[in-house]
């Protein structure tokens, strides 16, 4: 897109242009290396199509459209009958269909709910990734219908009902019966009032009936209300359980869900995330009764993991247009990418980016290798929540140095940063806040035991004679997964020390070093920019970063 260089009579200077009609696959070196590294060269062509598809300006405009123009809850109609729908812009519609026709809700399954072949994962995140640099309030009724498939598996009746309307890569948006509909959507409903992290707290009550359970309380937070049906979690006879609550009943009637109002959130604004009680609300019980968290969490696995991926998208994002702008931006006769502190930063920025995207996609290799290799499927285990706990918790401070690096241009809305600023946090905060992440990988360490020490072993090799491994290497080995109280210390260095072999995986050997050299080792640069790089790995790292 050309900018006017003429503007009420003078000449309109030194603004970079639009960064839109860019290939989000093409221009993004490090993806590409990662995704190839990771079983997915085969899938080049088509990222580049899906790339420049959604790289264009009309995806971007609709993206700003859909965060716009946010839903509104309808509760009741003009004579007092209830509604519960909640109506979004055209634009959100526009890209749940784009998302589902790309299979971001389904490609990672069979038909009977088994794994798909790999790369499936990898393919699939690389999609997700750049869609998340576009318009990620979407992303999330996507990520739980993909999701959600491996709490169903547990019940076959349901999987041979539903899985075609899983399957199909049709987004049908009408308030109609699931058995009615071209595709679904599924939803999850965990938190309550008390506490989202304790869910075991919860006080929703399932009573059996004919044909299923009538579910009666309430959720605190329910995200993207217009799903066709959700995971919820209640209280039945034997305990915690799991249970499919259809937005209709089995006889065609609207069901007990009745939406109280809808959350008036920092970002994430273009999604709709519901306080809604459930009004004698019929369900079907998924997994045996008292095993609902054991029965959720193999979809809260599979969420955790697309929450990184996304951030990964996020940061991305920031970076392009932090380096785009730069490299028109002139300051003091230069362009900013020449200032050689800008340069600095921009390269550190690149570093982190560079890192994030290697590591979620060695982590998306490992979902595809689970099923056929024990030791992928620990380090999928182990390793979920401790790449969900780092990457989402870069992203925010991340997309603000991105931010700076345009100043005045980046602080304002029109622009694409300050609704990747607002965005970040909440990956870090749903689907397992940062110190439940920290938990879980101390309670997946304790139960992997052996299996967990071959982990190390492995990380060992992959990140060998890199600067700092063995140190990390021999923290992470002599942890005693009991002490919850440095936990944080832990994961972060599992992470880096994750961080650091998937590099060496992926990306050029200098890239490798530079990151173990300025993260792994101990020293001073809590900013961007503050880490001593060399000029050789400065300049590579912003060539990768975005084509000239
Ligand atoms: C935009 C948005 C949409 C959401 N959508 C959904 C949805 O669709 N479905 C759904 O079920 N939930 C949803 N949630 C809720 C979200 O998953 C919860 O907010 C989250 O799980 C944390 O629960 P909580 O807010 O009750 O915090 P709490 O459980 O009160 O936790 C508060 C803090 O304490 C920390 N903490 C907890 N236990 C420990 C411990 N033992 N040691 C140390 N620290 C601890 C946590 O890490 C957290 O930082 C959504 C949240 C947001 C913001």
């Amino acid at each position: 897109m050309a900018t006017p260089s003429r503007f009420e009579g003078y000449d309109l200077l030194n603004q970079s242009p639009p960064y839109v009609d860019v290939d989000l696959y093409g221009s993004d070196a490090p993806l590409q290396a990662a995704v190839a590294a990771n079983g997915g060269a085969g899938e080049a062509a088509e990222l580049s199509v899906f790339g420049r598809h959604w790289g264009s300006a009309e995806m971007f405009d609709l993206a700003r459209q859909a965060n716009e123009n946010v839903p509104k809850l309808k509760t009741f109609d003009a004579k007092g009958f209830r509604r519960d729908e909640v109506e979004f812009h055209p634009a959100y519609h526009r890209f749940m269909a784009e998302s589902i026709a790309a299979g971001l809700a389904s490609s990672t399954w069979r038909d009977d709910a088994t794994p798909a072949a790999p790369p499936a994962q990898v393919a699939r995140a690389a999609r997700f990734y750049i869609a998340a640099q576009v318009e990620t309030g979407h992303l999330c009724p996507v990520t739980m219908t993909r999701a959600a498939v491996a709490a169903l598996a547990a019940e076959p009746t349901l999987v041979a009902k539903l899985m075609p309307k899983i399957m199909s890569r049709h987004y049908d948006a009408r308030f109609r019966p699931w058995w009615e509909k071209t595709g679904i959507t599924l939803g999850m409903g965990m938190t309550e009032k008390q506490g989202g992290t304790d869910v075991r707290t919860n006080t929703t009550r399932a009573a059996m009936a004919s044909e299923g359970y009538i579910i009666t309380g309430h959720k605190w937070f329910m995200s993207a209300p217009m799903c066709d049906a959700f995971l919820v979690l209640a209280q039945a006879p034997g305990g915690l359980s799991c249970f499919l609550m259809p937005r209709f009943r089995p006889d065609g009637s609207v069901n007990g869900l009745q939406f109280q109002r809808l959350k008036d959130k920092l970002g994430n604004r273009s999604n709709a995330s519901s306080e809604v009680e459930f009004a004698d609300a019929f369900a079907w019980r998924v997994g045996e009764e008292g095993r609902g968290v054991r029965t959720i969490i193999n979809m809260v696995q599979l969420t955790r993991l697309d929450c990184a991926i996304a951030s990964a998208g996020i940061m991305r994002m920031g970076l392009a247009q932090a380096v785009h702008h730069a490299r028109h931006r002139t300051v003091f006769q230069k362009h900013l990418a020449d200032q050689p502190m800008m340069r600095s930063v921009l390269a550190d920025l690149a570093l982190e980016a560079e890192a994030a995207v290697a590591l979620v996609m060695r982590l998306c290799r490992a979902f595809d290798l689970a099923a056929s290799d024990p030791l992928e499927a620990v380090y999928a285990r182990v390793l979920t929540p401790a790449v969900k706990y780092w990457v989402c918790k870069t992203a925010p401070a991340f997309i603000y140095e991105a931010m700076e690096c345009l100043s005045g241009n980046g602080y304002v809305e029109e622009s694409v940063l300050p609704r990747l600023y607002r965005e970040a946090p909440v990956n870090a905060i749903w689907e397992g806040s940062g110190n439940v992440m920290c938990l879980d990988v101390l309670r997946a360490l304790a139960h992997e035991g052996d299996a967990a020490r071959a982990l190390f072993d492995r990380l060992a090799v992959d990140a060998q004679d890199l600067p700092g491994a063995a140190d990390l290497v021999a923290f992470v080995r002599s942890f005693d997964p009991r002490a919850e109280d440095d936990a944080r210390g832990l994961v972060e260095r599992l992470a880096l020390l994750a961080a650091a072999a998937a590099l060496r995986g992926s990306a050029p050997a200098p890239v490798a070093e530079a990151f173990a050299r300025e993260r792994l080792t101990a020293g001073v640069g809590i900013t961007y920019g503050s880490r001593p790089l060399v000029p050789t790995e400065r300049e590579q790292l912003i060539a990768r970063a975005l084509p000239a």
